[in-house]
């Protein structure tokens, strides 16, 4: 049996309060070492009991605290596990932890009360993901995101393609073993239909990666144009409109300006830049190396003019550079008079969007929140929210098993040897079986468990 861990399960700093989580075997006997109940009768399981934790030999008080000891498998781990309610001070804490460390547990590390529930099979990797990024989230759609896939509706669904492959796999190993036995013969013309099917419901599993990505992440944009068009006004205005969730990097007029905002329960990293102008001024040149550098890493480009004036050289500068990227065209202060019309800047841009706004009125703003969520969606996969490939290791891997099933799709067109179709099949399978966690290795395990925080 593994060694029992704990690990101070809420976030440092200042709180209400303050949870130790304990897992293991062990969890019992060191919190009955550790909490005196206020009534002096026994712990009730499953129950939060009023009392205190005090040293065991000393009998000094640490924290009046409640606590609950759950017996396992029915519990996040599928170990026995115990939680002690403390204030929320770090004193506190460290004081109880370390006691609970002294009575034989060991410090948890990142991710393990995870791991364990993984490891017991309680969660599957893409659920164990999931509360990663249930942890992390930052907007609404994330979060709902990760809740169906610890549901486990992605993984149903990868599930029931590898059934489908493994299905394939006895078919195939039967016809090659068995060729004279009176079987169900494949013909190449059914395994490349099915080959072809199974094929596209993963290829469509796939299409939904970039917005599962969109969402977890959030979308970048970089904001772009002259001085005194109203980028700032205009980064403002849609801070005023949604709610802001962290305000980054404070930055200097010199410097870029990042901003996250929730816009439609979308996560957008705004990234204002200061301009991209040529200059020998060293400082501001650092600057402008910043903003060609979140230029170059922008899902969106999102650049404004100011409609009051001509269109300028420097305008016609940055609008070169936009020539090869996605852009969302402002033509801002829509509330002065106008000296640039939409088919000026279509005509430099022809594959841009093109929004009138003002950000002294607000007008167009909504607008451009569609086009935002727009891009998220890319129009058809905006129904699918509940299942969405939403890291780059799920991705990876499915595109991986994508190739091997469409490989033995050509090898079946070309009649290939029914073995060689037989590999195509089974590693498209075992791939599959890595996203759920079936067939993985121990490094990856590693690495996943790697990314989540202490305590979870
Ligand atoms: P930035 O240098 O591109 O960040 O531009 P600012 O946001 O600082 O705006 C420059 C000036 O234009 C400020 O005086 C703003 O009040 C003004 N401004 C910005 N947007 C509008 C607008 O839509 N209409 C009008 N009339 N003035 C605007």
């Amino acid at each position: 049996m593994d060694h029992t861990i704990a690990a101070i399960a809420t976030p440092y700093g200042e709180g209400g309060i303050g949870i130790i989580r304990i897992s293991g075997e062990e969890s019992k006997k060191i919190l009955s070492e550790i909490f005196r109940p206020a009534t002096e009768k026994p712990l009730v399981p499953r129950m939060l009991n009023y009392g205190h934790v005090h040293h065991p030999e000393t009998g000094e008080i640490l924290d009046e605290v409640l606590a609950v000891f759950m017996k396992g498998p029915g519990t996040y781990t599928a170990e026995d596990v115990a939680e002690i309610h403390c204030h929320g001070s770090i004193v506190a804490l460290r004081r109880v932890l370390t006691l609970v460390l002294e009575r034989g547990a060991r410090l948890a590390e990142p991710g393990e009360f995870t791991k364990r529930a993984f490891l017991n099979g309680r969660l599957d990797l893409v659920q164990a993901e999931a509360v990663i990024d249930l942890v992390k989230a930052r907007s609404d759609k994330g979060f709902d995101v990760a809740i169906h896939q610890l549901e486990g509706s992605l993984s149903r669904e990868v599930s029931r393609i590898r059934d489908q492959l493994m299905d394939l796999l006895v078919q195939l190993t039967v016809n090659i073993d068995y060729p004279d036995e009176d079987i169900e013969e494949m013909t190449y013309d059914s395994l490349k239909k099915r080959l072809s099917q199974i094929g596209d419901e993963i290829e469509n599993i796939v299409s939904t990666a970039d917005t599962g990505r969109m969402i977890r992440e959030g979308i970048s944009v970089a904001i772009v144009g002259k001085p005194n068009v109203g980028k700032s006004s205009f980064m403002n205005a849609l801070l005023r409109e949604s709610r802001a969730i962290v305000t980054d990097i404070p930055g200097t007029t010199r410097d870029t300006i990042e901003e996250y905002l929730n816009i439609r329960g979308i996560p957008i990293k705004l990234t204002d830049t200061a301009g991209i102008r040529q200059t020998d001024d060293r400082i501001e040149s650092i600057g402008i190396e910043k903003s060609k550098e979140a230029f170059n890493r922008a899902d969106l480009i999102l650049f404004i003019l100011d409609g009051s004036q001509e269109i300028s050289r420097e305008d016609r500068e940055i609008m070169e550079l936009l020539q090869e990227r996605k852009a969302l065209v402002l033509i801002n202060k829509e509330d002065l008079n106008q000296k640039i019309t939409y088919q000026n800047v279509a005509e430099f841009l022809p594959g841009a969007r093109i929004l009138h706004t003002s950000t002294a009125t607000g007008s167009g703003l909504q607008e451009v929140e569609a086009v935002l969520e727009d891009l998220v969606y890319g129009g058809e996969v905006k129904q699918t929210d509940s299942l969405l490939v939403s890291n780059v290791r799920q991705k990876d891997l499915l595109v991986r098993a994508l190739s091997f099933i469409r490989d033995g799709g050509v090898q079946a067109e070309e009649g290939a040897a029914l073995d060689f179709i037989e590999i195509d099949v089974k590693c498209g399978w075992e791939l599959l079986g890595e996203i759920v966690g079936e067939t993985v290795t121990d490094t990856i395990i590693e690495e996943v468990f790697a990314r989540f925080c202490l305590g979870k």
